[in-house]
């Protein structure tokens, strides 16, 4: 592999060579990914097996099949998202012509995490190609094999003057960062994002940063029970917690409390999560099991809480009388450990939400519209649900970010062409007539018609 400085300004001279811009180059680019991801379909889906025991169904569910259908989405789209856009022209400019010229930002650097690493890797490049980037990506070093095969499958079918990936820990993400990008799309920590944005400011180069932080689910007391633990058990045990919309914590209301617990703990059972059926997956590694485990107060644990350290599995785990000193409280679990919270009034929830960092992901259980509005209306988060967790993300139409310190900027579908496209506006004037209100010499008489214009 070429060294790093040399990729990027190998990228930079494709670039400005004008060779990405052509809509057809883009649209042949996207049809050829989508090509080779599907002839190395099954070494994908062996990889990630290999890495934390991830199923083939998951796998092609959560994260082949999201990555065909933008694909797909992006080529359908790509003519009315690169679309030159007229907009009106104001009386000052008259007689001008306006409009915006969307054009690729250039070079990109995407980072990605190791969660879903097929997912959060490829999905920034394939609006980054849409617009018109070159994209070096660097996906997450802790899934050994799925980073080595995206590495394998891109860098043998794409020239890394245009498309490169580069495997690598913190070292050589720090040297890339060293290098100066037009955009950088990182998925990641919050931590590690504040390192981005830091690095990104030296350049002034422009982020998307999709982080992380603590979502809640309020199972309020007016729910459908059954059916909102049934999707909130398949969202937060779901890749074992490992998911950064998980619901991270729950908010019950205090008369429904009971009832909550007692369906969510036939639901656990019911489902039966094991690495044999394919339902659950291995803790990525033993870091961060022991992070998970410290998380666990043995006092609070209502249900779970068995540790299995030689194959990296903690037991679906709930924790009641919980509150925001815990320890598991403190920080992102990200992990299969669901603790409870019970509340007496929507407003003091409300309140603990509100006084902590705006989460990347909220859900409302509720069949009560003006508790649905409350929360809808009162909380500030990236996107959530109501009567659902996680499946926003499966809606391309939806912009998908965080706000606050769960991130900066949007992707999936036209916004995501948008995080790597630049809008470039003009105001286009032929050269006729010109109105000479505004050249010298500034006479009482032009300031009389200016003001009679522009009032
Ligand atoms: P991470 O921040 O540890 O790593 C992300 C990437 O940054 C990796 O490629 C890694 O190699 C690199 N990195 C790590 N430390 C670095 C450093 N000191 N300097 C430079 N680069 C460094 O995150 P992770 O453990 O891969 O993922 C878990 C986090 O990501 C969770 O907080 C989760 O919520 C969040 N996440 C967010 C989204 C989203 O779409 N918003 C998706 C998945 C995960």
């Amino acid at each position: 592999m070429e060294n790093i400085e040399n990729i990027v300004t190998n990228q930079r001279a494709y670039f400005l060579s004008e060779a990405t811009k052509p809509i057809d180059f883009r649209v042949r680019q996207l049809k050829k990914l989508k090509n080779v991801l599907k002839a190395h379909e099954q070494e994908m889906i062996e990889g990630i097996a290999l890495d934390f025991k991830k199923s083939e169904f998951d796998t092609y569910v959560n994260e082949l099949s999201l990555l065909y259908s933008d694909i797909d989405e992006a080529i359908s789209k790509i003519k009315c998202w690169t679309k030159v856009k007229r907009v009106s022209t104001n009386l000052v400019n008259f007689p001008a012509k306006s409009y915006i010229i969307p054009e690729p930002m250039g070079v990109s650097l995407i980072i990605g995490a190791w969660n879903y690493p097929y997912q959060l890797s490829f999905a920034p490049m394939i609006p980054a190609i849409a617009a018109g980037c070159t994209v070096v990506l660097k996906p997450s070093e802790l899934p050994a094999n799925t980073s080595r095969i995206m590495a394998k499958i891109i860098n043998e079918n794409f020239a890394s003057q245009y498309i490169a990936v580069i495997e690598g820990g913190i070292p050589e993400t720090k040297e890339l960062l060293e290098q100066k990008f037009d955009k950088i799309f990182f998925t990641g920590s919050v931590p590690v994002g504040r390192i981005v944005y830091q690095a990104a400011a030296k350049h002034l180069t422009p982020v998307t940063l999709e982080l992380g932080g603590k979502s809640p689910a309020f199972i309020t007391e007016k729910c459908n029970m059954k059916m909102a633990v049934k999707r909130l058990v398949w969202a937060k045990f779901l890749n074992s917690g490992q998911t950064c919309i998980a619901p991270d914590y729950i908010l019950v209301h205090r008369s429904v409390k009971q009832q909550f617990l007692d369906t969510l703990l036939a639901e656990i059972k019911a489902n039966e999560f094991s690495f044999e059926a394919g339902t659950y997956v291995q803790i990525i590694n033993d870091r961060n099991l022991e992070r998970i485990a410290g998380l666990i107060d043995p006092a609070k644990v209502y249900y779970g809480g068995k540790i299995d350290r030689e194959n990296r599995y903690i037991e679906p785990t709930i924790m009641t009388n919980v509150d925001f000193n815990d320890k598991v409280m403190q920080e992102e679990i990200f992990g299969p450990i669901l603790p409870v919270i019970e509340y007496d009034n929507l407003s003091h929830a409300i309140g603990w939400v509100k006084e902590r960092p705006r989460p990347l992901s909220c859900y409302v259980y509720t069949e009560d519209k003006t508790i649905k509005n409350r929360v809808l209306k009162e909380v500030s988060f990236g996107g959530g649900a109501v009567n659902d967790s996680v499946m926003h993300i499966t809606n391309p139409h939806l912009p998908f970010g965080g706000a606050g310190e769960s991130g900066i900027g949007s992707y999936h579908g036209d916004t995501g062409f948008k995080a790597f496209t630049h809008y470039k506006s003009i105001l286009d004037k032929p050269t006729w007539i010109e109105f000479n209100l505004k050249y010298y010499p500034h006479t009482p008489f032009k300031l009389k018609w200016i003001k009679k214009l522009l009032s």
